[in-house]
């Protein structure tokens, strides 16, 4: 390590590193040493290419000149229609005031952090949750309380719990649904319940809602419409469209909160990037069938899992949504990151350790069913192989 002239922020140092990401880097240092093929099942990343007419439109805008400064906001013409499709979609009044654009849904997921809380301020997210909620909170100094979404329960958020853990100082509550890691649909009663309790206790919600066009039985329920006085809303191209690298997010919120984050967007990032913009734009104004092909491939994925686990004499749920299954080892004789490693080294399959996730995700590995099918199914054999060889 190289010594600093000075030590870092206090900020910087409370960063962890992700045990997603601590698995990635330990398989490219593998691959450094000659090791592998691997089956990586660690990133929630498309197996699909963005559309073509997506790709047509991002190269349009480069080739035609537009690529200066836009908006801070993001593209008139896409918070537009990002607002109207809004109004209809969710049934929320949504004018363009009230939406963002950003790098991606982490752009308007920390921007918007800052623009709510400050150093000691709590925030409730969800057990096991997204580990990135955690790095944003502990840039900003606000403290994670964690709510259980234990597995008995399918995963679905406990609601005692999460009432009793509101406090003087929690200044928000996020939800996550459909959720990455485990899929769970949040059901319209848990939805009423964060509801009442933001309006109880003056709370915000944040609703990450990015999943949403990924859930396979019942029909979507937003956090949304049932108070968009005070929930910020997000979404994204990443997953619907298969466009994690054009970094295309949105969020929708009370228009002077966005009025807010856009001046402080300016010093984050300046803006977006036109030809990303412009390619989230085509892929609202086109083909929708596209979205659900995906949908029906990812279906189809977590169906062939959910069998394969279901012949090894092992139980799971069946995730309502999302592309990922929160694979449940009741057996392990140790814990799921020694596991995590050992499938590596042993069988070149890499999944997330379910501690990545929070205390409640111990026991279980996050599968990510965004890998192509064959790949997927050959990754799952030979982690139930070892499974079963190691209880
Ligand atoms: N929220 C959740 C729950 C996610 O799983 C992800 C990405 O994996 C994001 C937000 C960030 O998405 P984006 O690529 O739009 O930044």
């Amino acid at each position: 390590m190289i010594a600093l002239p000075r030590s870092l922020s206090d900020n910087a140092q409370a960063m962890v590193p992700s045990g997603i990401r601590e698995i990635s880097e330990h398989v490219f240092a593998l691959e450094a040493q000659g090791k592998g093929p691997f089956i990586s099942l660690t990133a929630g990343e498309p197996s699909f290419r963005a559309p073509d007419h997506v790709q047509a439109a991002a190269i349009q805008q480069i080739q035609k000149g537009h690529m200066g400064y836009i908006e801070n906001a993001g593209m008139t013409a896409l918070r537009l229609k990002l607002a109207e499709m809004l109004s209809r979609r969710h049934g929320v009044a949504t004018i363009k005031d009230n939406v963002l654009v950003s790098i991606g849904a982490m752009g308007c997921l920390s921007s918007s952090a800052l623009a709510l809380f400050n150093a000691g301020d709590e925030v409730l997210v969800p057990d096991p949750g997204y580990p990135n909620y955690g790095m944003i909170f502990a840039l900003i100094g606000a403290k994670l309380v964690p709510y259980a979404c234990p597995s008995e329960k399918e995963f679905q958020p406990d609601m005692d719990d999460v009432a009793v853990k509101i406090g003087p100082k929690t200044a928000g509550i996020l939800v996550c649904s459909p959720s990455n890691p485990t899929g769970a649909v949040m059901t319209e009663e848990s939805l009423d319940r964060f509801v009442t309790l933001a309006r109880m206790y003056n709370l915000w919600l944040l609703s990450d809602e990015i999943y949403e066009d990924l859930v396979y039985e019942e029909p979507f329920k937003s956090l949304v419409s049932r108070a968009p006085e005070r929930t910020v809303y997000y979404s994204g191209f990443s997953k619907t469209y298969a466009m994690t690298g054009y970094r295309v997010g949105y969020m929708r919120a009370p228009a002077p909160l966005i009025d807010r984050i856009a001046h402080m967007h300016e010093a984050l990032v300046s803006c977006g990037v036109p030809a990303a913009q412009a390619g989230a734009l085509a892929a609202l104004e086109g083909d929708q069938s596209i979205v659900a092909d995906m949908r029906a491939s990812y279906q189809a994925r977590r169906d062939a899992v959910v069998a394969l686990v279901q012949e090894a004499g092992l139980e799971t749920y069946v995730p309502g949504g999302a592309f990922y299954l929160m694979l449940g080892l009741p057996a392990l004789p140790m814990d799921s990151r020694a596991f995590c490693f050992r499938l590596l080294e042993t069988e070149q399959v890499a999944v997330a350790p379910g501690r990545a996730f929070g205390m409640k995700g111990e026991g279980h590995v996050r599968i990510s069913l965004a890998t192509a099918q064959e790949k997927l199914l050959e990754g799952v054999s030979r982690l139930l192989k070892i499974y079963k060889t190691l209880c």
